[in-house]
């Protein structure tokens, strides 16, 4: 899992930081910045210096962007040099695209869709589980597209009605800001954690059930 061996450094730093405090103050910790300098004397912030600008160079087009991104990879992120400038993701309000229309569609031999996937990944959940994601239901539009279009696993789906609608009346972008119910299938989920990232928390589910991947 990308990133999970920086939290645990991060977690060791900062233990070891407020241990240093609590010896030398007497129990009372009022400066933690040792934990930052720790934090970017490590190897965490040596890796993340180098691909700083890796998702910047993709806004580029998907050849121009590989190019500069094999660079980066090559030269230790010395090129290109700098700070590419990347927007605030907080900051973005969520809109509806049509980026999605574009994706290939699975052709079941190397790509699949994503109900097959869920199959393929051994997850054996039973469908009445208790629900382990904690999620607002009730949602915009625009939010309930973007967690069904992010998911791999179909775990949300925007209401058939609600695209009914959308197809007689020229398309889902005209229907942004109208909340929907949001269906949620959660004895489908594979625990990639991307919920957790936009908006929904997820918690151990019932018996540690989930994916059981096997080699064939
Ligand atoms: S954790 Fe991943 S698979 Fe599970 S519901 Fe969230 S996005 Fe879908």
């Amino acid at each position: 899992l990308k990133g999970v061996h920086y939290a645990m450094h991060a977690g060791i730093y900062a233990a070891e930081a407020i241990y240093d405090q609590l010896k030398r103050s007497e129990g009372v910790v009022t400066d933690l910045s040792a934990y930052d300098a720790r934090v970017r004397d490590s190897a965490i912030d040596k890796e993340i210096y180098r691909s700083r600008n890796m998702r910047q160079v993709f806004s580029k087009g998907f050849f121009a962007g590989g190019a500069m991104a094999n660079l980066m990879e090559i030269t230790g992120g010395r090129f290109p040099a700098g700070h590419f400038h990347t927007e605030n993701d907080a900051e973005v309000d969520v809109f509806i695209g049509d980026r999605s229309k574009s994706y290939p569609k699975p052709d079941n031999e190397l790509t699949f869709d994503k109900l097959s996937s869920v199959f393929l990944s051994g997850n054996a959940t039973r469908d009445d589980a208790p629900n382990h994601i904690r999620i607002q239901e009730h949602v915009p539009l625009e939010v309930a597209l973007m967690w069904q279009n992010m998911c791999p696993a179909a775990v949300y789906q925007v209401p058939d009605e609600v695209l009914e609608r959308a197809e007689q009346n020229g398309g889902l972008a005209g229907m942004e800001g109208e909340t929907v119910d949001v269906q949620v299938t959660p004895s489908n989920c594979v625990q990639c954690g991307a919920i957790t990232a936009k908006g929904g928390r997820l918690t151990p589910p019932e018996g540690g059930d989930g994916p059981n991947y096997q080699l064939a």
